[in-house]
């Protein structure tokens, strides 16, 4: 019997993929066995990030690196490093900013709900460009010079959140950002795959990359990536752990934490609450360690989404296949001569819950996402939507 049923809670059927409030990916085994195992010694955890940060240099090419709880926790921690460095008092004070250069320039068009985490370690953002385009009036974007003219001495750092399609690229805003001396913070939570994004945005200039453990590495949930310069790693690193600890006895990893750079040892950070435990760690790694090496299988989510569409014979519905090398392929249906948003909340309020993926119920699209999706779940599936969708449009 199901776990969750024993705690009195219905598990859903997941169709719309790797998404955080849904509790993220599935573990491979290995991953959940490296879980398990870690759990039984004890292990130091600056040592364990001192591992954390070796593997992840070896994955992206990256000076250091860190695991996080979450690509948030990532975002916050980094923007730290940046404003803090190895300054004992800046580590204490923060988020208060009070006298300090605290802005990070952003495009406008790139402001999102996640960049509170860059706020919340004390960062004020300064706003630059448009999006004409999609404001109806024009045909220009952000552009690099916008960055340059809002750069002044009470700025810090510059925010970069990748997309595909993001504007300017990378590399430009990094060439303004290093002119001034300027390090660059990338969002690259959910830019993987393809694979060579852990090492692409590094090269590309980046300082500081924020990657997600629990989206397509399918680490925990709980789990991100911060990788870049080793200097600002190690500020990241001091904020983060547990500094219980005494002055003379204490050796941090020095591939991770460069003792000799500090006059003391600083209080616990802003960092302290976002613990990440020695057995998130290592199943982050394991997840990562995995995702590197094995090329992401698209065929049985193929075949799986065929199958799911025969199923809905009548449906209007299409496969598309993935945009991205190395993504998923999803199945579009087309909502006719009824709400979306109403098919959907009969979805949710069924049994077993649906959860589908919401990203264009506007036009009237529900998304299939095979990632959660298997031999058991798909026949459920496909009879919940011919309900939802058949009957009540031959209406
Ligand atoms: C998912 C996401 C995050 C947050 O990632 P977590 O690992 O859940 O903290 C941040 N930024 C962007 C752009 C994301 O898509």
């Amino acid at each position: 019997m199901s776990v969750w049923k024993q705690w009195g809670l219905e598990p859903i059927i997941n169709a719309s993929g790797a998404v955080t409030r849904l509790g993220g990916a599935p573990m491979p085994p290995e991953v959940l066995e490296a879980y398990v195992l870690a759990s039984r010694e004890s292990v130091p955890l600056d040592q364990v990030q001192g591992l954390a940060s070796r593997v992840l240099a070896q994955h992206t090419g990256a000076e250091a690196g860190l695991v996080t709880s979450g690509a948030a926790a990532a975002l916050t921690l980094g923007s730290a490093a940046i404003l803090a460095g190895y300054d004992l008092s800046r580590i204490e004070k923060l988020p208060n900013t009070e006298g300090l250069a605290n802005e990070f320039v952003v495009a406008r068009e790139q402001r999102n709900g996640y960049d509170h985490a860059v706020r919340a370690a004390g960062v004020r953002l300064v706003e630059v460009g448009f999006h004409e385009i999609i404001a109806g009036s024009g045909v220009r974007r952000v552009e690099a010079w916008e960055y340059e003219a809002a750069i002044g001495p009470r700025t810090a750092g510059v925010l970069y959140v990748q997309d595909r399609d993001a504007r300017p690229p990378l590399a430009e805003v990094v060439a303004v950002a290093h002119r001034h001396g300027l390090p660059v913070l990338v969002d690259a939570a959910g830019e993987l795959p393809p694979r060579a994004n852990l090492r692409r945005f590094l090269e590309q200039g980046a300082d500081l990359v924020a990657f997600s453990g629990g989206k397509a590495i399918r680490g925990p949930q709980g789990t991100g990536l911060l990788v870049g310069r080793r200097e600002l790693i190690g500020s990241a690193a001091l904020q983060l752990l547990d500094l219980d600890e005494h002055w003379e006895l204490w050796q941090p990893p020095p591939e991770l934490i460069e003792r000799d750079r500090l006059r003391g040892l600083p209080r616990h950070g802003i960092g302290r609450g976002f613990k990440v435990s020695k057995e998130q760690i290592l199943a982050v790694l394991t997840a990562l360690d995995r995702f590197v090496h094995s090329p992401v299988e698209i065929k049985i989510p193929l075949i799986l989404l065929e199958r799911l569409a025969q199923q809905l014979a009548g449906i209007p519905c299409q496969l598309c296949l993935p945009l991205e090398e190395e993504s998923m392929p999803t199945l579009e249906i087309q909502v006719v001569k009824q709400s979306a948003i109403e098919v959907c909340r009969r979805l949710r309020h069924g049994s077993p819950p649906i959860y589908v993926g919401h990203g264009k119920l506007d036009r009237g699209r529900l998304i299939i996402d095979p990632l959660h999706l298997d031999e058991q779940t798909l026949p459920r599936l496909a009879q919940r939507l011919r309900e939802e969708l058949s009957e009540r449009t031959a209406e």
